[in-house]
């Protein structure tokens, strides 16, 4: 089931939450809504719902209008066929795991062995079915919200809408769950809409990622794309750690050559993905992407003192102070770097990636 939100505008008092909002969610894929808190990602969710009511705009569910202002259509939110899970996983401690999943069917007066049936199913894809008969107090958070997820699942909806509903697990539990919905996307094929603040969540759930910004979608793409290759210096820093300074470019094609605008140091030549004409661009490197050796072939080398190498288990986050200005370069764990360290960095030229130079 695709959503398609168009010029979607929602107000509260004078603040506008959402800014003409025009964004299309494809069907059968997981659509993650990333930002900063107060963006509007919740608010957009909401809507799509029918939880919130937009001031202005259109909203579809494959194709069929559930909310227009023009047309004046406003279906409530049991009339949008979709199924949500929130962050507060509330289930209802009373009743046992059945209990709880089977809910939204005996309010709907569902016949009792359809009830059955179904809650059985569900069980055994959230991967419940062993606890069936426990009570749902007794369970931990993560199994509590497979059961708020079952819920969900057992009206059969094609579209999920899922707001935060790892953010109060803990951090292992988090990475679990991530794989389940992943899993679960693929057996069951629903339409996943999911809301998060959380970049590494966001990148590991993904097939496209929706990053908000004020009430507006900055850029949309793959988990790689807005990693590797984003359009602007807000979703560089969003998406993860990112050196970037501006550079000047001369020459041509292939043999483009980069150099820091601030030192003219020459950082790397060769073929560089020009995004303008321009010669003034903002230059974006990852810290993974640096790599720790002297110059060879068509890696230049640029000397750097090891500022601070901080040791994060798998990977050591090292500041170094360069010609061009600090760096920051991730190294395998297990390298060891003392203070005041001299090393030589170089860049493959296919791991620059230029930013227009402007805010
Ligand atoms: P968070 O991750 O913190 O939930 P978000 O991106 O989901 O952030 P929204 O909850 O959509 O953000 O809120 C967007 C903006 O609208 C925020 O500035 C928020 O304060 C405001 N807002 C949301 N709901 C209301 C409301 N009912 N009344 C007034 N302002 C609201």
């Amino acid at each position: 089931m695709s959503v398609q939100v168009r010029q979607m505008v929602k107000s509260f008092g004078a603040f506008r939450a959402i800014d003409d909002l025009s964004v299309t969610f494809q069907s059968g894929k997981i659509s993650v809504m990333l930002g900063a808190s107060g963006c509007g990602k919740t608010t957009t969710l909401r809507c799509i719902a029918g939880l919130e009511n937009p001031n202005g705009g259109e909203i579809r569910i494959e194709d069929e209008p559930v909310f227009s202002s023009a047309r004046g259509i406003d279906l409530p939110p049991e009339k949008r066929r979709l199924g949500m899970v929130f962050q507060s996983y509330a289930v209802w401690p009373h009743l046992t795991v059945r209990g709880n999943v089977g809910m939204p069917l005996r309010a709907q007066k569902v016949p009792k062995e359809q009830i059955e049936r179904r809650v059985q199913e569900t069980l055994a894809i959230v991967g419940l079915s062993e606890q069936a008969d426990k009570s749902a107090m007794k369970l931990s958070g993560g199994q509590q919200q497979r059961v708020s997820i079952a819920r969900c699942l057992v009206g059969n909806p094609r579209l999920i809408l899922m707001d935060e509903p790892l953010s109060n697990l803990d951090a292992r539990l988090r990475v679990e769950m991530r794989n389940e919905i992943r899993q679960l996307q693929q057996r069951i094929g629903a339409t996943i809409l999911f809301v998060t603040h959380d970049q590494e969540e966001a990148m590991s759930l993904a097939d496209e990622i929706f990053l908000f910004n004020k009430g507006k979608v900055e850029q949309q793409g793959s988990p790689e794309d807005l990693y590797f290759r984003p359009a602007a210096r807000y979703v560089a820093e969003f998406l993860g750690k990112a050196n970037l300074f501006p550079v000047t470019l001369r020459g041509e094609a292939d043999q483009t050559a980069v150099y820091a605008a601030n030192s003219d140091h020459l950082i790397a030549k060769g073929d560089i993905v020009r995004q303008s004409r321009d010669d003034e661009a903002l230059c974006m490197i990852r810290p993974e992407s640096w790599q720790i050796g002297a110059a060879e072939g068509d890696r230049i080398g640029l000397p750097a003192t090891v500022l601070e190498a901080v040791f994060v288990g798998d990977r050591r986050e090292l500041h170094v102070d360069t010609p061009i200005g600090r760096q920051i370069v991730v190294t395998p764990g297990h390298q060891r770097f003392s203070t005041g360290a001299r090393i030589s960095l170089t860049i493959a030229p296919q791991q620059i990636h230029l930013l227009p130079d402007h805010p």
